[in-house]
């Protein structure tokens, strides 16, 4: 990958990063994404089983499909993007991910200043008295039940529900302070995660998008790059490493 000039200068006065990422940057770690080229969308239908109507209506089946997540997920490694992120700890001053993915993968590399805005698919709580149960649950007589009786669910934010306030408030702030703002490996579609990308735009952050094909934010980015996350995350690094050794 050639990097231009403007890239390597805003790349060698950056301060402060974040790095705005999706599914698509645990597509390389073996977990499908939502949309694009290969993603789950087209054969199921993540918005039919991820919100609260159909988890009153058949508990049992959106359980059905987060134990298949969670299988993939708990099988899963970091890969060479998130190990890449997590290595720019070592390269600025400060380095936020703010993630819509509910995997942990940016925690298990190492990333330390994450937020997640969409939950994370390792805890769960009680529908009724918000209890968490994040140990195993047992479903050999169906679906788990909290002591109070109340349904307990996945601690992931389904269509339709309020974003965990402390995490998009501390994402928001980060973004509109950052110098450099990287969009990862999303389509940048689901609201109102996708608007981190304009409040840091606005606020003068350099943006900058990694993704394998164009989305519908290529147009506002100050700069794409088109490849895989895994693939063009270390390449940057390298370039960062090689402009601090000067
Ligand atoms: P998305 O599925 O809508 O889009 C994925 C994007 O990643 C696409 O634009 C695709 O072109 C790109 N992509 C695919 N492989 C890539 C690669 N190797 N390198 C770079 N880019 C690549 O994902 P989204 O925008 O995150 O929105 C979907 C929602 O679904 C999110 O809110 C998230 O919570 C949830 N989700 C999470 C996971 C996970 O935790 N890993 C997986 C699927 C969906
Ligand atoms: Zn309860």
């Amino acid at each position: 990958m050639n990097f231009n000039q403007t890239f390597l200068n805003k790349l060698s006065e950056a301060k402060k990063i974040v790095f705005f990422t999706g599914a698509g940057i645990s597509a390389e770690s073996g977990i499908p994404t939502f949309r694009g080229k290969d993603g789950i969308w087209n054969k199921l239908k993540p918005e039919e089983l991820a919100n609260f109507n159909a988890f009153m209506r058949n508990p049992q089946m959106v359980w059905e499909w987060y134990n298949h997540r969670k299988k993939i997920i708990h099988e899963a490694k970091p890969n060479a993007g998130h190990i890449a992120i997590s290595e720019m700890q070592n390269l600025f001053d400060e380095v936020t991910v703010v993630t819509q993915n509910i995997d942990n993968l940016h925690r298990r590399a190492g990333s330390k200043n994450v937020f997640e805005l969409h939950g994370n698919i390792e805890r769960n709580y009680c529908i009724d008295c918000r209890t968490f149960y994040n140990e195993e649950l047992d479903f050999s007589s169906g679906v788990p039940k909290c002591k109070c009786g109340g349904l307990i669910r996945p601690d992931v934010v389904w269509f339709g529900e309020y974003l965990p306030q402390d995490q998009f408030s501390g994402g928001e702030k980060a973004s509109v302070l950052s110098d450099m703002f990287f969009v990862v490996g999303t389509s940048a579609v689901v609201y109102p995660a996708a608007g981190l990308v304009y409040a840091a735009k606005q606020a003068g952050s350099y943006i900058v998008e990694v993704n394998i094909e164009e989305t519908e934010i290529s147009s506002s980015c100050d700069e794409s790059f088109f490849g895989e996350a895994g693939k063009i995350l270390p390449e940057i690094v390298n370039q960062i490493k090689k402009l601090k050794l000067r």
